[in-house]
């Protein structure tokens, strides 16, 4: 059984108390793996080796920095495959998906990051008459908190610590304890790449032990976090007495809204995808799809037509579209909603139940990709987050009605937009309460544009300099000629 382990001032190593947490393969549901159960002491190691290193890092000449996260991400390249199959394994994703998007855009996270702060300019502002120069500088934190979670987990926990180390920060992460596998093999990448100890450190275990033990550290004053809208509250509710910088990125419930003009081979194509990619736990995923009525009848029969032939099954296997959902817990939630459509009058299209998979598989968790219609657009399905496979079908008359809907959840994450009428698709995603809007496409994604959510869906940005704003402190000095 492979036993997982910390890692701290670049060493590999256990857990001070010795405790384990199990770790499950959800495709087969059966352990094998274990996780450290850290706590405050393997934090405070963290810390500590994260604020031995900071000085020396801080002071590494920016490019000397960007050197060593490329030669990381060439390491991410060069382990593709072993890495692509421990996401798969760890989370149950199909493989190909892992292949082809996670742990490639790992490595992309390394290299944006890596170069990004290479451009990363400070501002001077000359005041004409007084005759005075203001220039901004910004300094690292210091050491910088990074907690992710289990749906995208390379992916997400180096989009997070690539701009807080190209910074100039030390960062103590936190993984989901769900996933860990693949930050655990990042920590052997970055010894192979000769990062200096301390300057990342990961600590493995429980949200409410590790991340609430990093999120209450006096001396960890920035914490970055992704996950679910109620840790948030909660990170939040630490922090904010202390002063600590935050950024959060929450949940989602977003609309896919499509007009009777779209492209309509193009919108149905994607909204398999934007609807069931990686078995519905993306944050962006489009759960409500709402049709204009005329065509509303012709996109349910051609959707639901290619839903049921999505195939569920073994990740590993090339032919799989739908792998695993994270955890038998999960997998309860999901079928609970699907409960509580059918109790708020929904009517289920198709799916709406566990998927029983043959041989290697047949302890797994797998849910049918499912579809329902009928149920008002303001009931709790239509309102929160579900984070699995379900999709609901809402028709609408005009674009003063579509948008009532579409803004009427406390989230406010992302949108996207069918149309061929090119001012209304700008009008339409300018009052959309969403901060990222895509416009006939889905989740096309710039590095360097801001990302993150209105209204429960976060606080702040992520991306482009936005994160490197983040991960610095802005100092202005002004002098006086
Ligand atoms: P959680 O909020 O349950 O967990 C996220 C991370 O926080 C995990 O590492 C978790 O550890 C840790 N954590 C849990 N409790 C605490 C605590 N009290 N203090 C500090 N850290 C804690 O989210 P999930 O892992 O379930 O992820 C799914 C959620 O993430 C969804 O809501 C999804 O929308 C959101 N998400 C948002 C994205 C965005 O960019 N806005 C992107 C991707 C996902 P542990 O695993 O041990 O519980």
């Amino acid at each position: 059984m492979q036993k997982i382990q910390n890692y701290i001032n670049g060493q590999l190593v256990a857990p001070v108390a010795e405790q384990y947490i199990d770790n499950y393969n959800p495709a087969t549901g059966r352990l094998y793996a274990l996780i450290p159960d850290s706590d405050e002491q393997d934090v405070e190691q963290a810390v500590q080796a994260a604020r031995a290193a900071f000085p020396a890092w801080a002071a590494t000449p920016a490019e000397k920095r960007g050197q060593l996260m490329l030669r990381i991400a060439d390491l991410i390249d060069e382990h593709l495959e072993r890495l692509a199959e421990a996401e798969s394994i760890d989370n149950g994703k199909p493989l190909k998906l892992a292949r082809t998007v996670d742990i490639p855009r790992a490595s992309s996270n390394m290299r944006f990051y890596g170069t990004a702060i290479q451009h990363f300019a400070s501002e001077a502002h000359y005041m004409e008459g007084t005759e005075a120069i203001n220039y901004t500088v910004r300094h690292p934190h210091g050491v910088a908190g990074c907690i992710s979670p289990w749906n995208l987990p390379l992916y997400l926990f180096t989009w997070k610590i690539a701009p807080a180390l190209a910074a100039g920060n030390c960062v103590v992460a936190k993984p989901s304890e769900v996933t860990p596998m693949t930050a655990y093999l990042l920590s052997e990448l970055c010894m192979e790449a000769g990062l200096p100890p301390g300057v990342l450190n990961i600590v493995h275990g429980y949200g409410h032990k590790v991340g609430a033990a990093i999120t209450a550290h006096p001396k960890v004053p920035v914490i970055s976090f992704t996950g679910g809208t109620a840790t948030g509250r909660t990170i939040a509710a630490t922090a904010a007495p202390m002063f600590k910088k935050l950024s959060l990125e929450l949940g989602g419930k977003n609309p896919n809204i499509i007009f009777a003009d779209c492209d309509f081979n193009n919108a149905l194509h994607t909204a398999i995808h934007s609807s069931f990619a990686n078995q519905g736990q993306i944050c962006l995923c489009g759960s409500r799809i709402f049709i204009e009525r005329p065509r509303y009848d012709k996109f349910k029969t051609a959707f639901v037509e290619k839903v049921k032939s999505l195939t569920v099954g073994d990740p590993l296997e090339e032919g799989t579209r739908l792998g695993a959902v994270v955890s038998g817990q999960h997998m309860q939630k999901i079928l609970s909603y699907i409960e509580l459509a059918r109790r708020e009058g929904g009517t289920i299209l198709t799916g709406g139940h566990q998927v029983q998979v043959e041989g290697r598989c047949s302890g797994g968790w797998f849910v049918a990709p499912t579809v329902i219609e009928g149920l008002p657009y303001n009931c709790r399905t239509n309102t929160e987050e579900i984070f699995g496979p379900v999709v609901t079908l809402t028709p609408f008359d005009t674009e003063e009605e579509v948008l009532g809907y579409a803004n009427c959840t406390d989230y406010g994450l992302a949108a996207t937009i069918w149309t061929q009428n090119l001012p209304r698709a700008h009008r339409v995603a300018h009052q959309l309460q969403a901060g990222i809007v895509w416009i006939n496409t889905w989740l096309l994604r710039d590095l360097r544009t801001p990302f993150g959510g209105m209204k429960h869906s976060g606080v702040g940005r992520e991306g482009g300099f936005e994160a490197l704003r983040f991960f610095t402190e802005a100092q202005n000095v002004c002098v006086k000629l």
